[in-house]
């Protein structure tokens, strides 16, 4: 893809465009929540279903013109089916954080209780923090990794459910590098008869090429991004039973949502047949060896590790053994200045900042 065009109209931002093609290419990226899509995936999301409006789904939309739209919505959906054995798909999320507000514009009310990670235990925002909509529109109680092992405690989550009665127990984590036991989770839910949502942002793709135990027919409702480990280019996805689709599609649109984004459905659809093809299995299966050695390396030079080591695609790494005066961020600077591009994390248990916390987080996407 050239930016011819962009540069007869638009000089300064095309140099931008240039500027960030160059950086992606000259730098290595270790930011876990990123990937690099292929050029299928970006030429499907650069196409001309920009232009497009499709509100509603497949079949039932409220506007003309839409056969296209329903080709592609349609595949992508049942391509998601297919490779997450999900009985309900929706691919019309904005961003991970759009299908986590689609889930609970489904099934709560504002003012209902939500169970969730504490963000600086590995948390995201739209599980309910202060600063987001879910913590402003949900009464909000947090879990925390266990401080001796950095692995989530499941009787201590159970126990925080039974006290606080919530309607949602929210699990899925943005910076918690280890397995997760959803069977755990959703029998804590079970037992104080709540709602279970496993948001798999970070996992998608591992989840889709077997390399993490998928929550698909465990969780109630399950929510993704599709631009981190699966490379499916930027966006989110819903799955859940039958039972919830109506409410999922609605709360989506028009619940939260007016058109979808046609073009990213389309680099949906075509990061997911990528995704089909046992070739992906082969490179998330390398994504988890190639973390696992960093790791492991990392240790070897005197490094702690937040709980040990990883089982997925991240790595956390705790500075404050090794390098007390050294912050996240001082490494994320000084990592960049070679050209090794990661970002900053807080750490369980730490007293820093957001902005300043003692952690990295290097991993290896792709
Ligand atoms: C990245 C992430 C999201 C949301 O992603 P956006 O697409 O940036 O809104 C949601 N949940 C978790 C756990 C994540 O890691």
């Amino acid at each position: 893809m050239s930016y011819d065009d962009v540069r007869e109209v638009d000089p300064a931002v095309a140099d931008a465009l240039a500027g960030e093609r160059e950086r992606q290419n000259e730098t290595l990226a270790m930011i876990a929540s990123e990937n690099h899509v292929s050029e299928a995936v970006l030429e499907a999301q650069g196409s001309e279903l920009t232009n497009k409006y499709a509100e509603g789904y497949p079949g039932e939309r409220y506007y003309g013109g839409c056969e296209y739209a329903d080709d592609v919505e349609s595949l992508a959906i049942e391509r998601a089916k297919e490779l997450f054995g999900a009985d309900h798909v929706n691919v019309q999320p904005h961003s991970g954080s759009s299908a986590n507000m689609g889930v609970y514009f489904s099934v709560l009310e504002p003012g209902d209780k939500i169970l969730s990670l504490d963000l600086t235990h590995g948390g995201h925002l739209s599980h309910g923090h202060p600063a987001n909509f879910a913590g402003q529109l949900y009464d909000v109680e947090q879990y925390e990794v266990d401080p001796e092992t950095g692995r989530l405690d499941y009787e201590s989550l159970r126990e925080i459910a039974e006290a606080f009665e919530p309607d949602m127990i929210v699990s899925g984590f943005s910076a918690y590098p280890r397995e997760v036991e959803w069977g755990e989770i959703q029998a804590a839910a079970d037992a104080v008869d709540a709602y279970h949502m496993a948001d798999i942002a970070h996992i998608t793709g591992l989840v889709a090429a077997g390399e993490h135990p998928s929550p698909v027919g465990v969780a109630d409702f399950v929510t993704g991004s599709t631009h981190k480990t699966i490379r499916a280019g930027r966006g989110g996805i819903i799955m859940c039973d039958e039972q919830y689709a109506d409410d999922v599609d609605s709360a989506v649109f028009p619940g939260a949502q007016g058109g979808p984004l046609m073009h990213n459905i389309a680099g949906k659809a075509v990061g997911f047949e990528e995704a089909l093809d046992p070739a992906f299995d082969q490179y998330a299966a390398q994504v988890v060896r190639n973390a696992e050695v960093l790791g492991e390396t990392l240790q070897d030079h005197g490094f702690s590790l937040v709980s040990g080591g990883t089982d997925t695609h991240l790595v956390l790494v705790d500075l404050r053994d090794s390098h007390p005066d050294v912050s996240g961020g001082d490494a994320e600077e000084a990592l960049e200045e070679v050209g090794i591009v990661l970002n900053a994390n807080t750490v369980p248990d730490e007293s820093r900042s957001a902005f300043d916390p003692p952690g990295f987080a290097p991993a290896r996407p792709r």
